[in-house]
Formats: C-alpha cells, sequence, structure tokens
C-alpha cells in the first residue's frame, strides 16, 4: 500500500518541503504530533471489513433484478484503524475550540457546551421528519418557540423556518419578493446592490432570474444615499442591503433608504448574517425591511464551517409574509405564533405560499441549539452579546490603526469587525502573505481580499466570546506580522513555514480539484 496518493506523496516517505525550517525529514513523514495521513483508499482493503457479518440466509430474492454483480470497490478499515483516520484527519483542522477564529463576516463564536447537550437529547436528537405528528409536539413546540423569539427580536410579521443557510434564506426572501410582485402584476427586473455587498447577495438575485445592478459607497464605506434614490424606479424591484455592512459598519440611512424604496414601489431585502452586532439593540422590522435572513450558525452560536449544516429562517413583513414559503411561521393578532403547513393553509389564511424551500421543516438541531441559546442568554444576555462583540472589534482595531491601515478608522468607531487594508506593505509584500504568516503563528486567518471596495481587504471579527487575554495575544501576532509586512520581509512571501503543508497553488486546487481517487494499480 505504498502509492503514491493524488498530491504524489507516498504513505511512509517524508514529504518534500514539509516543514523543512524545523528539523530534517522524518522517515513516517511525521512531524511529533502531527501525524500524515492517507486516504482511506490508501490504508483501506477492498477485501477486509471491520464488521462481522452471517451470511444472509436463502431466502426469495426481492432485489428485482437490481442486485450487485461485482464488488463495490469500497475499503474496509478495522474499528481501530477507522477511529484514528477520523481522529487525525480531525486534527488537521482549524476549529473554534482550538483557537480565535478571526474570519469577518462569519462570526465565528463559541458554541456553548449547555446548547450542545440539549440538542442531544433523545427527544429533539431521534426525532425523525416522517414521524406522525403527534410523537413530536415538543419538536414543533421548539420550532414555534424560536419562531416566536426570532419575530420578538427582529419586530417582523412572520418567519420561514425552513432555508438551511443564509444563502438559501435570500433565495427564500428574493422569492417572496417576486411572488408579491407578480401578484400585483408588476414585472420589474432590475435588484441593486451595494458594492460591497456580499457575493452571495447578487447571485441570488441573478439566480431569482433579476438584473443585478451595483449600488456605490461613499468614501466612508457606506451606501451612497444620493446614487441609490437617484437609480430607483418602476424597473427596480427591491435592494438588498447588509446592516451592518460588510465593511463592519452600521448604515445610518436604512430607514430613509427604505422609504426611499417603498415610495418607488419596490422592497427591501436586508441581509441579516451581521445580525450580532446589534441583536437586542435594534429591530429591522422598526427601519421599514421586508425581507431578512438570520443565520442561526452565526448570531445564535450554531456550529458552523466546513460546509455545514447552517440554519437561515427568513423574517418577513406584513406585506411579505402571505407570500412566505410552507411550512410558515406567523403571529396572528392575538400575538400567539402558529406553524402553518398544507394541511391549515386554509385555517390561517395563507393561501399564496409561492412554495416550499425544502422537503421538511428545516434543521432541527440548529433549532434546538438557537432556542437554547436564547433562553439562557435572556433578553439582557443578548444585548450584551452584541455590545461586547462591538467593544471587541473595536478593541482590535484601535489596537493595530498604528501599523494596519484602517481605511474607515477615523470616520468613527465600527460595529462587530475591523477592517484593514495592505497600504504601506513593503514592496512586492500582500495580504496573502500575511495571512500565511499568521498560520504559523497559529491562527486561522481573517477574511481576505473581502470586501472588495477596500484595496487588500482584511476583514477581522473576534466576537463576543474572546477574553481580552486572548484578543491581547491576537493582536500582539497580527502586530508583529504586520510590522514584518511593512518592513518588507521577504521571508513572509513564503509563508508558513511551520504548518504540515507550505504554499498550495490555491488556483489551480479551486479550478481543478482532485475529487476522484483513481487506483494506481490499474492505471
Ligand atoms: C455568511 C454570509 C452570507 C451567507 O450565509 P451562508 O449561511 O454562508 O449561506 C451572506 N451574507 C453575508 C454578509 C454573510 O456574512
Amino acid at each position: 500500500m505504498n502509492a503514491p496518493n493524488a498530491s504524489g506523496w507516498k504513505p511512509g516517505t517524508p514529504v518534500e518541503g514539509h516543514n523543512a525550517m524545523s528539523g530534517p525529514d522524518t522517515a513516517t513523514g511525521n512531524r511529533a504530533l502531527m501525524l500524515e495521513e492517507p486516504l482511506l483508499f490508501e490504508i483501506g482493503h477492498i477485501e477486509t471489513t471491520g464488521v462481522d457479518l452471517p451470511e444472509p440466509k436463502d431466502g426469495p430474492n426481492r432485489l428485482g433484478g437490481f442486485e450487485r454483480n461485482e464488488p463495490i470497490g469500497l475499503p474496509g478499515l478495522s474499528e481501530p484503524e477507522t477511529v484514528r483516520h477520523y481522529t487525525r484527519l480531525s486534527r488537521q483542522n482549524y476549529a473554534i475550540d482550538l483557537g480565535l477564529f478571526p474570519l469577518g463576516s462569519c462570526t465565528m463564536k463559541h458554541n456553548p457546551r449547555l446548547n450542545e447537550k440539549i440538542a442531544r437529547m433523545p427527544g429533539f436528537g431521534d426525532v425523525h421528519p416522517l414521524q406522525p405528528v403527534d410523537t413530536v409536539r415538543g419538536a414543533l413546540e421548539v420550532i414555534n418557540e424560536l419562531a416566536f423569539w426570532l419575530l420578538d427580536l427582529t419586530g417582523m410579521h412572520g418567519v420561514a423556518m425552513s432555508p438551511k443557510a443564509g444563502a438559501h434564506g435570500e433565495l427564500c426572501g428574493i422569492l417572496c419578493i417576486r411572488a408579491a410582485l407578480e401578484a400585483r402584476g408588476d414585472a420589474r427586473e432590475v435588484i441593486l446592490v451595494p458594492e460591497s455587498a456580499h457575493g452571495t447577495n447578487p447571485a441570488t438575485a441573478a439566480f431569482a432570474g433579476y438584473k443585478v445592478e451595483d449600488i456605490p459607497a461613499t468614501p466612508e464605506g457606506r451606501v451612497d444615499l444620493e446614487a441609490l434614490k437617484a437609480r430607483l424606479g418602476p424597473d427596480v424591484a427591491g435592494v438588498m442591503i447588509t446592516n451592518p455592512n460588510t465593511c463592519g459598519l452600521f448604515e445610518p440611512d436604512m430607514k430613509a433608504i427604505s422609504d426611499a424604496v417603498h415610495e418607488a414601489g419596490g422592497f427591501v431585502y436586508c441581509d441579516g448574517a451581521n445580525f450580532n452586532a446589534i441583536v437586542g439593540k435594534v429591530r429591522p422590522g422598526d427601519l421599514g425591511v421586508d425581507a431578512m435572513h438570520i443565520n442561526l450558525h452565526k448570531t445564535f452560536s450554531t456550529p458552523h464551517g466546513g460546509g455545514g449544516p447552517g440554519s437561515g429562517p427568513v423574517v418577513l413583513s406584513e406585506a411579505l409574509s402571505p407570500y412566505g414559503p410552507l411550512p410558515f411561521t406567523a403571529r396572528t393578532a392575538d400575538g400567539v405564533v402558529h406553524l402553518v403547513e398544507e394541511e391549515n393553509a386554509d385555517e390561517f389564511e395563507h393561501t399564496k405560499a409561492f412554495g416550499r424551500m425544502t422537503a421538511f421543516h428545516g434543521q432541527m438541531g440548529m433549532f434546538t441549539r438557537a432556542l437554547a441559546y436564547m433562553l439562557s442568554h435572556g433578553a439582557d444576555g443578548l444585548k450584551q452579546v452584541a455590545e461586547d462583540a462591538v467593544l471587541n472589534a473595536n478593541y482590535v482595531l484601535r489596537s493595530l490603526e498604528d501599523v494596519l491601515d484602517a481605511p474607515f478608522g477615523p470616520s468613527g468607531p465600527c460595529m462587530h469587525e475591523a477592517l484593514f487594508s495592505d497600504k504601506g506593505f513593503g514592496e512586492g509584500l500582500s495580504t496573502l502573505d500575511l495571512a500565511k504568516a499568521m498560520i504559523d503563528e497559529g491562527y486561522h486567518p481573517m477574511t481576505m481580499y473581502f470586501p472588495l471596495v477596500v484595496h487588500g481587504a482584511m476583514l477581522v471579527e473576534p466576537t463576543e466570546t474572546e477574553s481580552k487575554a486572548a484578543l491581547d495575544q491576537f493582536i500582539m501576532a497580527l502586530r508583529s506580522v504586520a510590522e514584518r509586512a511593512k518592513a518588507g520581509d521577504e521571508t513572509l512571501k513564503t509563508a508558513p513555514h511551520y504548518a504540515p503543508r507550505r504554499r498550495l497553488d490555491e488556483t489551480q486546487a479551486a479550478r481543478k480539484p482532485v475529487l476522484a481517487w483513481n487506483d494506481p494499480a490499474m492505471a
């Protein structure tokens, strides 16, 4: 089993350039407790398996001619080998449980263990979407109660709980806008999106069939209200605005923006990914927002990264609620929240739903975690989350602006994230070099080259769950690499020096990923 893997590395042989600065290559390719791990296909055996099953008894063949007539070709490992394989792989990940995760716009906060404990209770953890309703009343109550608090925190009218991520929620909100426009026979075809928007915003609008047009930013990093007003007209279906925006700044003109858009007959979509900075302080409903997704996996601490699972409920205004997809959760005049499904849509007069976003109710495990988080924080605790998140970001901003260019620093405090640029770096050094050097310092890099309105952007979001000591160490590390970047330190160009892998060809990895394993013996 010494076949080279996709990257050309052979199990049991030292890796070229592997950790080259810290000593001679080892025979195993391991570096102290940092272990190399081949692919399952390279270490598993097709002929063996970790389980011992009895031969099936003779009986009628019920496969209707679809039985497999060749071996499936999956590698088998014993249980300890399997456990080690996945444990070793997990150690190659950076995680919020390992250290500060400064990825701006992503709100990588601590996932309280209480949430995990509640989500694992069998009554929540083991429910199946096809169980009879009478056996899942408690789970449905969790969805309703979470919906109630989301409506309360946002000051909105109804909420579609089923979308499975922020981007999925965006699509849900834009489809509500389209349904509302179609219902009044209005064929508007343009969605306006600020220059600083997250890439999912224009992608969503385009996916829903709209033409996307940019709205410029002011030199202070906010939406240019006058430019927006000038563009509004009978062809504009709506705007998608992030507040606080992706420069980490509050949009003080939000109400004026909403009023102008409504007056021109359009709708306001708010990207609520940054809700953490204002939760318990600002209700988007009061700012005239018609639809907003909430990333439970950001604001309400449910785990994320590595592809999910996320959860992106969409809160809707009174104008858009009638079009919300099923299952839908709306507040009736008596203030009670009801879960509306196909069976009771007539009873709740929710007959104009544009359809469904998913087969079932959404991410139950995330609902349970988010509700546990809300209830354990309480109203005062959620407010403090926003205050501490903003305080921590400003601490980072003010501690580093003497060494890193902070383009919007002079215009006042930031919200939940601090934005820096690469201005003043030594010849040939870039944001990428600095980010790679942060890996050597033991940190996941911050968000890079986003938002696009700032050259070589670095977006740092510490979140409220970091202590002052943790922030101080991070600031010290970032200050050190920033000073090296300014001094033109050439060694930054080859960082990381201490990671199991050095600089990879990231373009090649993104454009031509090797996703299939080909058995070298068959080549
Ligand atoms: C994270 C994020 C999104 C997308 O959310 P996903 O859950 O990753 O799909 C959209 N907009 C902004 C500003 C975000 O930070």
